[in-house]
């Protein structure tokens, strides 16, 4: 048995840091950079419109002017802007040479080739200046940085259609159990369905992981290590069931017999206490307890650090600081990693422990968003007690 903090540290020990690979912008989403970004020109790369309107001369505010002609988006401006003379211009296009500002069709009156222009205009106004967003060789995404769809967006802003980043890890999640109905078929009156499978994927999806492939195993030493075999090739794998101590809990068995190396084996922590962590080379093995809660939790606190950290992300989650929104009466003899729902205003966050039937609970607990942990002892703590909680992630 070792203790939470330790079991983390070894975890992220023995996880393998990510070789670099170049993917297309669009297959980027979700991946972390392994390279600089920048501009290759400047951007705005021309002075541009922001409105449909007029490119004029301040000094001829308020005046009737002629219109020499009109630019729309994507065309060459053919002729200068000149006191007493503007062009019809389009959002998105280039101003011609000698444009001072930008007015508002809606402000203005056209009457055939003379147009008259507002009286009141700013210089500058309704154009976006060469330049003004990003210059020709600033750095626009740093390595390290989660690739979003506004990332992509700079990538293909900037022609970047292959990008470097930090390979994604793909799982396997298999689950064990003779109790779960197969995919598809209708549980008997003694079974369940399978709800963990799709949870740990759906958790290895959000984490970053890029594939993640579902097995089933039964309770057999044989049909274990077949499945464990079948996920050979896989980073990391995820075994949820099989791993507390009952007569039918074979994982650890298993993994031995497939050669993977055990690293820790129960954990002083509620929920989770019989968390299994194995390598064998580069890959990681997590024995998750088949309880839906202690799986999430384990998950939460060791498989995504290890998931962030193989790519060089923070391991830790997003955490805060909140108050009790009532009174919490507990007594652990484990350190104790409780859902909670956190909610309000960012400067005064309310945090109420969701109790739930234990650890197989997920009705109630799929109204959480954060753990709160306590040291092992008797609690009691008052309404507005404040304390620490880490963002669950959905
Ligand atoms: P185990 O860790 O195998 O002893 O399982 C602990 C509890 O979790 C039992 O009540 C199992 O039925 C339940 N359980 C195990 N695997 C799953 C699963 N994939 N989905 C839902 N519940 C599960
Ligand atoms: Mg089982």
């Amino acid at each position: 048995m070792i203790d939470p903090d330790r079991a983390l540290d070894l975890v992220l020990e023995k996880t393998p840091h990510r070789l670099h690979t170049d993917v297309s912008f669009l297959a980027a989403l979700g991946l972390t950079l392994a390279e600089e970004v920048r501009a290759d020109r400047d951007y705005p790369p021309f002075d541009r419109a922001a409105m449909d309107g007029f490119a004029m001369r301040i000094a001829d505010a308020g005046r009737t002017v002629e219109i020499i002609g009109e630019v729309a988006a994507g065309q060459v401006p053919a002729m200068p802007v000149t006191e007493g003379r503007c062009a019809e211009i389009m959002t998105g296009a280039a101003c011609p040479e000698g444009t001072e500002a930008v007015v508002m069709k809606e402000e203005t009156e056209r009457s055939d080739r003379m147009v008259t222009l507002p009286s009141s205009v700013q210089r500058g106004q309704h154009i976006a200046a060469r330049g003004s967003e990003s210059s020709r060789g600033s750095v626009l995404l740093e390595p390290g940085a989660t690739i979003g769809p506004l990332a992509v967006a700079v990538l293909a802003a900037v022609g970047r259609e292959r990008v470097r980043v930090r390979s994604p890890l793909d799982a396997v999640v298999i689950t064990t159990g003779d109790e779960l109905a197969c995919s598809g078929a209708p549980p008997s009156a003694v079974q369940i369905r399978d709800s963990n499978g799709p949870m740990l994927a759906a958790l290895a999806h959000q984490a970053g992981c890029r594939e993640v492939k579902l097995l089933h195993a039964r309770d057999t030493l044989g049909d274990l290590s077949r499945a464990l075999s079948e996920a050979s090739q896989s980073d990391v794998v995820l075994v949820t069931g099989g791993v507390s101590a009952g007569r039918y809990d074979l994982v650890p068995q298993a993994l031995q017999a497939a050669g993977a190396e055990l690293v820790f084996h129960q954990v002083t922590q509620k929920p989770g206490k019989p968390l299994l962590f194995a390598v064998r080379g580069p890959q990681l093995f997590f024995g998750l307890p088949g309880n839906p809660l202690s799986s999430h939790f384990c998950f939460h606190r060791y498989v995504r650090s290890a998931v962030r950290a193989s790519v060089g992300q923070t391991p830790a989650p997003r955490g805060g600081r909140g108050r009790l929104a009532r009174r919490w009466v507990t007594r652990v003899d484990r350190t104790l990693f409780a859902l909670a729902r956190v909610e309000g205003r960012e400067e005064d966050l309310r945090i109420t422990p969701l109790l739930g039937q234990g650890s197989a609970d997920i009705f109630s607990a799929q109204r959480a968003n954060a753990y709160l942990r306590l040291p092992p002892g008797t609690h009691d703590l008052i309404e507005g007690s404040p304390l620490d909680f880490e963002w669950t992630g959905g």
